[in-house]
């Protein structure tokens, strides 16, 4: 799992219990470019089926990326320079279409993996403040494999083994823990 560092964005949100179970890597605007190693390590050596990238709703490094931040130290700049997203109309855009572009990189990394079944690549956001109007805590698929249309998404046999990974049970945590309060 490829999620952005966001302090907002946790691994709770997603998985109670994640250990031995999600590799994950976290650095800003959900890259795979800025951790290739990283990337490859969880794929190729511990055989992840599944390669989860994670935007999120009011991403600081999107944000960043898509204004001027010529006054950024160069270590920053060149995290965001691997954010390519100048093209979208605005951040809200901007952070679907960065999603967009790491699944790209990863379809072109995989190549074979995913021709051969072995890995399959996600794109969603998860959607914390409801900027995406799906609900609170939301994790919105919006990209399989490369496939963005969500009716064809829906309908791939893939997106129901997903769908029983569990991900995404964020509003259902919530309401357990009103439960136990
Ligand atoms: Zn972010």
């Amino acid at each position: 799992m490829i999620l952005c560092s966001d302090s907002r964005v946790q691994m709770e949100s997603f998985d109670f219990t994640p250990e031995n179970d999600i590799f994950t890597v976290r650095n800003i605007g959900n890259q795979i470019a800025t951790t290739p190693g990283s990337v490859e390590y969880g794929i190729n050596h511990l055989n992840t089926p599944v390669l989860f990238i994670v935007g999120h709703s009011g991403c600081g490094a999107v944000n960043a990326a898509y204004g001027d931040y010529s006054k950024e130290s160069p270590d920053i700049q060149k995290e965001l320079n691997t954010i390519q997203i100048k093209s979208a109309p605005d951040v809200k855009a901007a952070i679907l279409l960065n999603i967009n572009n790491q699944v790209d990189a990863a379809l072109k990394k995989f190549d074979d993996k995913i021709k051969s079944e072995r890995l399959t690549v996600v794109g969603g956001v998860y959607d914390f403040r409801d900027d995406y109007e799906r609900g609170d805590g939301r994790f919105i698929i919006t990209n399989l494999n490369g496939e963005t249309d969500p009716q064809k998404i829906e309908a791939s046999p893939l997106f129901k083994k997903i769908k029983e990974a569990h991900i995404g049970v964020a509003s259902v945590h919530k309401q357990e823990k009103q439960k136990t309060n």
